[in-house]
């Protein structure tokens, strides 16, 4: 069955753009917003120090504005650490789980799910990622490692909090590596991860936006956002050239009529 959601197309600009370039590049990512409001969710998410200049500035416009990881702890003694009572006046959504998160920081599990529980907990959306590295697919593990992501990330959610959900599949080995997955291995894990989050509340899993993510570009959205489980994109490199992303959440527009249910 199709998903019920709007499309979404979100810009991860990880550790990247001076404070000039990220204000401009977010001046011209709100226009592309706005242009495409009520049709596709266009959101960034910002290097931490950038959040409140980009929010103070453009929370009024269609642009979600997010942040890229939080702490699971509200306050305390966790230096370096930003919690997600900090992020939410600024936020409408905070990714957990990012694979370099989980590769540089040996983020596991269970850490995923304790700030995914805090960024729902602060009333923002959180945008789960998931995906299996290239050894565990070559040897099939693929749906298995990724059901274990998403399973104990968000096994104990509710029906509400599900509705705060969105969930990228990035696949490790095409994260910034210029390879994609196809589109029909990209749906039939998208179509995994609804099946596993339908045990939760089918008519809320439909809901979840589910975002194909890992070298998505101009020249290759459209082929992912033709599928019935995906929802959109998750973006790294592409999203840092405005017409680049643009383009990306043109497609979304164009194809997003086409795969509501
Ligand atoms: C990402 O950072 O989540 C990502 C998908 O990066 P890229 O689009 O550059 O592969």
């Amino acid at each position: 069955m199709s998903s019920t959601t709007m499309p979404y197309v979100i810009g991860n600009w990880k550790m990247n753009l001076d404070v000039e370039l990220a204000m401009a590049l977010a001046e011209a990512t709100a226009e592309i917003a706005n242009e495409a409001a009520d049709e596709v969710g266009a959101g960034i998410a910002v290097p931490s120090l950038w959040i409140p200049l980009i929010s103070s500035e453009y929370f009024e416009t269609s642009l979600l504005i997010g942040a890229q990881d939080c702490s699971p702890h509200a306050s305390g003694a966790f230096t370096g650490e930003i919690s997600a009572p900090m992020l939410s006046p600024w936020c409408s959504f905070t990714m957990v789980g990012h694979s370099e998160r989980r590769q540089h920081h040996g983020e596991g599990d269970t850490l995923v799910r304790a700030k995914l529980d805090a960024i729902i907990a602060n009333d923002m959306a959180a945008l789960l990622c998931v995906g299996e590295n290239q050894i565990q697919r070559d040897e099939d593990q693929a749906l298995e490692v990724v059901a274990e992501q998403v399973t104990t990330a968000t096994e104990h959610l509710d029906s509400g909090q599900l509705r705060n959900l969105l969930v990228a599949y990035e696949p490790v080995w095409a994260i910034g590596t210029g390879n994609t997955a196809s589109p029909d291995d990209a749906q039939a894990m998208a179509a995994h991860i609804r099946g596993l989050l339908s045990s939760i509340d089918p008519e809320a899993a439909l809901e979840v936006p589910i975002l194909y993510g890992g070298s998505v570009n101009a020249g290759n959205a459209a082929d992912f956002f033709d599928r019935e489980d995906i929802d959109g994109a998750l973006v790294g490199g592409a999203s840092l050239d405005a017409s680049g992303f643009a383009a990306i959440v043109r497609a979304a527009r164009e194809m997003g009529g086409a795969n509501l249910g």
